[in-house]
């Protein structure tokens, strides 16, 4: 096990020059952040934090011996999973937020791992900003 902290620096190191544009591409086009699994972790986070609402859209198999498949997401209303996260929020032009932001599951917070698995999979996070044209170059005389 790394040392409390080393962790999260090394993941902070991974994404050096990441900056999420918010363009909603890795929850609306990556099957895997939709319908995915959720740990026993982001459970027990939630189960914590009285967060009812997100534990309604998890579906727990028992795979026997111990084992648990948490699902995520599951309409509660139908039981079937979702083809989208319903946890994202379109904000117009200033692109997509995250409604549970600040408790997601792991996964979420863990994506892109690093610069080759963001650009593999079309995160547009790890691309140099777009530099603002402001008026005209002046004039020489
Ligand atoms: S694909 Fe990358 S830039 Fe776009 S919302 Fe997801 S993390 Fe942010
Ligand atoms: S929980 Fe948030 S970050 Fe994760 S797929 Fe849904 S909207 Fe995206």
């Amino acid at each position: 096990m790394l040392p409390k902290g080393v962790s999260k620096r090394v993941s902070a190191m991974k994404r050096r020059g990441f900056s999420c544009r918010r363009c909603g591409h890795c929850c609306l086009n990556l099957v895997d952040a939709y319908r995915g699994c959720v740990s026993d972790a982001d459970l027990e986070r939630w189960r914590k934090e009285g967060r009812d609402d997100i534990l309604a859209w998890i579906s727990t198999l028992d795979l026997g011996h111990g084992n648990l498949l948490h699902l995520a997401w599951i309409d509660p209303q139908t039981q079937e999973e979702v083809d989208r996260c319903p946890w994202l929020v379109d904000v117009g032009a200033q692109g997509f937020l995250c409604g549970i932001n600040d408790v997601k599951p792991q996964f979420c917070r863990d994506y892109p791992e690093n610069k080759k698995h963001g650009q593999d999979s079309g995160c547009c996070g790890f691309d140099p900003p777009r530099e603002k044209t402001v008026g005209s170059p002046p004039k020489k005389t």
